[in-house]
């Protein structure tokens, strides 16, 4: 259904990096002076440039983006089914929308997504 499907190593987790020098565990440490990402290991003064300090930011805004979007969809879209069961547990109102779609975070599991139809609120929830 969309591109990431197939990219498990692009799925959010950074990894774990180990020191050239010793093996231990490196960990993430700002280079205030250069204002970029280091991994530096804590036994020596091994450090290195994280390769991709952004992938994680930008896949959070791109989910974010993309319920926005699903969301106006849905509030608008007369075919979809509503419930007055599941109050909102923002405003409790009694109007909502549901729909099934594939959970941001398993991609193989389904999710039931319930979107508040009232215009000053909006807002979802998952069961
Ligand atoms: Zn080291
Ligand atoms: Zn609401």
């Amino acid at each position: 259904m969309d591109a990431t499907t197939n990219s498990g190593a692009n799925t959010g987790f950074v990894g774990i990096k180990f020191c050239q020098e010793c093996n231990n565990m490196l960990y993430p440490k700002e280079d205030k002076e250069n204002r970029i990402l280091l991994y530096a290991c804590r036994r020596c003064d091994f450090h290195q440039a994280a390769d991709n300090p952004c992938i994680y930011v930008n896949k959070i805004t791109h989910e974010v983006d993309e319920l926005t979007q699903i969301v106006t969809d849905v509030i608008s879209d007369p075919t979809l089914p509503r419930t007055s069961d599941h109050p909102c547990p923002k405003c409790r109102g009694h109007d909502a929308v549901f729909f099934q779609a594939q959970s941001a975070r398993s991609e193989d599991r389904m999710t039931l997504y319930y979107v508040c139809r009232n215009q000053d609120c909006l807002y979802r929830w998952t069961e």
